[in-house]
């Protein structure tokens, strides 16, 4: 437990062409890329993935918006992966993220805020497996998870 996260980048950063350098401050954080796919989430994948905050007012239109183009949804494999990464990536919104942070550098706003990372190592394989099977997860010597 505790090696890996899940992150998005976001449809506005996919359209803003962020990709790549939200890739390179990835692994430049020391994170490696244990499974990776570029994506358009269906709105009821969205409503399926956000289900935790189906309560929450913000529900329809971030859902709205995860399926509004495609996205790259990444595992990646760090020691302390769930808390290192939420370190780089910094806060939820943009406005109040550390300088040099993913968020800070490539975010629009609250909701399109460039990526997302996992919460809890549990949340971290539920994600995963929500974008992956076994046979798309590699370890560092290129063999299958
Ligand atoms: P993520 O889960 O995407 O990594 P987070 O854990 O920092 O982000 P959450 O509270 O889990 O934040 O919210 C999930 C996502 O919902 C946020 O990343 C953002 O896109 C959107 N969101 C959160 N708060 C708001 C808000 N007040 N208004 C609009 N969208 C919001
Ligand atoms: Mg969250």
């Amino acid at each position: 437990m505790g090696n890996i996260t899940f992150t998005m980048i976001k449809p506005t950063a996919m359209n803003k062409g962020f990709a790549g350098k939200i890739l390179e401050k990835i692994t430049d954080g020391g994170f490696r890329i244990q499974a990776m796919k570029m994506l358009r989430m269906s709105k009821a994948d969205a409503e399926k993935f956000y289900e935790v905050h189906k309560e929450r007012p913000f529900y329809g239109e971030l859902t709205e918006f995860m399926s509004s183009g495609p996205i790259v949804a990444a595992v990646l494999e760090k020691e302390n992966a769930v808390e290192d990464y939420r370190k780089l990536i910094g806060a939820t919104n943009p406005k109040d993220a550390d300088e040099g942070t993913i968020r800070k550098l490539y975010a629009t706003d609250i909701q399109a805020n460039a990526v997302h990372g996992s919460d809890s190592d549990e949340n971290a394989l539920i994600e995963a497996s929500f974008f992956f099977s076994k046979k798309e997860q590699f370890d560092k010597d290129g063999n299958l998870i």
